[in-house]
């Protein structure tokens, strides 16, 4: 009960309306008659955080000087930690004064960098399908997102000659996201050299979300937009710690590169939040600085579980490709089928859970998004329940 109308701001009345509210009926639905529902639905890691980040944690949590306010940019030895880390993984220098910056998660400081760049009708550019919050973090801002579509005869990677020259001009951010939710695709060097040449020629500052550059396979290790020559002139590169070791819910992220750019990140960071809690960053200190067997173990898993789900799939006749990273399965409907009609299928006739692509934005319909967050056993029932389906 409110005394009067409570009228909630533009901003949030424009919101894309929430695709997945269907989708959660149906499935509380299912659960209510008994159904045993497989959940291939959550972008979310199913195991625990490797047990010396909780160690360190409990020591920090003990130690007084954690408990007042933190730094704004962050404790500088997570910084050193990070830029440590960062020389060794990709090869690439940074000064850990200037250059890196901590994150109450990446999807903070995504949502929040808009707001340091974009002036109302400012244009940038959107991969689509996407992480919803580049187009909401514009929104709020007061820019306009121009979609770069990410299709299957590109690769699944945004094609910059398609951007109109006008809008090229104009545009003040793009951002990026290698590897990709939801495609799993990977961006070579040699694509993010056309980047940097592209945001060189238009001025555009470049915004490139990493999140996923340690969930790869094969040995195959994806490079960071920093490792291309003149990239930390351009942009900068967000990361986080949730997906690497298992963390989402602690809250630990960095963005690193243009020291300009992180700056206008930090003018709005303090002035609406104040950091991340110091015991959080020395547990992140330990995972930065533990070594490779840690995320070894964790590739391995999510391997296995791509090599059950996915020949799986394909066997059943499904358009679907082995994802080279990130835990994400991206499988094409079959004919006769939207995003949201194989959903439901899947749901009231399989029992599992998918997202629907257009989800993601509208071109990423036509698709579903599988996730290798649960046990391979289960995966390998999902895969015999959709063939029970039929197909
Ligand atoms: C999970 C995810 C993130 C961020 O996660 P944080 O927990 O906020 O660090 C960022 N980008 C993409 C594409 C993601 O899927």
């Amino acid at each position: 009960m409110s005394g009067f109308p409570i009228e909630y701001a533009s901003r949030i009345k424009t919101l894309p309306p929430y695709l997945f509210a269907a989708i959660d009926e149906m499935k509380k639905k299912a659960i209510a008659r008994g159904v045993d529902i497989i959940n291939l639905g959550i972008g979310d890691p199913d195991l625990p955080t490797p047990a010396p980040i909780i160690e360190r944690l409990k020591q920090a949590a003990a130690d007084p000087k954690n408990h007042q306010y933190p730094s704004y940019e962050g404790l500088l030895s997570f910084r050193q930690a990070v830029a440590g880390w960062y020389k060794r993984r990709f090869g690439v220098a940074l000064d850990p004064a200037s250059e890196v910056l901590t994150l109450i998660g990446s999807k903070e400081g995504i949502g929040h960098v808009p707001l340091a760049f974009i002036n109302p009708g400012d244009i940038v550019l959107v991969p689509s399908p996407g992480y919803p919050v580049y187009p909401v973090a514009t929104g709020f801002a007061g820019g306009v997102s121009h979609i770069m579509p990410l299709l299957k005869k590109n690769g699944f990677l945004p094609d910059l000659d398609a951007i109109p020259r006008d809008v090229a001009k104009k545009a003040k951010l793009m951002f990026l996201n290698s590897p990709n939710n939801p495609t799993s695709v990977v961006a070579s060097k040699d694509y993010f050299k056309r980047v940097v040449a592209f945001a060189l020629e238009h001025r555009i500052i470049v915004c490139h979300d990493a999140a996923y550059s340690e969930i790869y396979y094969d040995g195959k290790r994806p490079a960071s937009f920093l490792e291309v020559e003149g990239a930390k002139e351009v942009g900068i590169e967000f990361h986080s710690l949730s997906k690497t070791f298992n963390m989402t819910g602690w809250r630990i992220g960095f963005a690193v590169g243009n020291q300009h750019i992180l700056n206008g990140l930090l003018k709005i960071k303090s002035n609406l939040d104040s950091g991340t809690f110091q015991a959080i960053q020395e547990a992140g200190i330990t995972a930065l600085e533990s070594d490779e067997s840690l995320t070894d173990g964790l590739r391995k898993t999510y391997q296995e579980r791509r090599n059950v789900l996915v020949p799986g799939l394909q066997k059943l006749g499904l358009e679907v490709d082995l994802p080279p990273a990130a835990f994400y399965v991206w499988v094409a409907v079959p004919k006769g089928y939207t995003s949201a009609s194989f959903t439901a299928h899947m749901l009231e006739k399989a029992g599992i859970v998918t997202t629907p692509g257009n989800g993601f934005g509208k071109p990423g319909e036509g698709y579903v998004r599988m996730t290798v967050t649960t046990t391979k056993e289960r995966l390998a029932e999902a895969v015999e329940r959709i063939r029970k389906t039929g197909l």
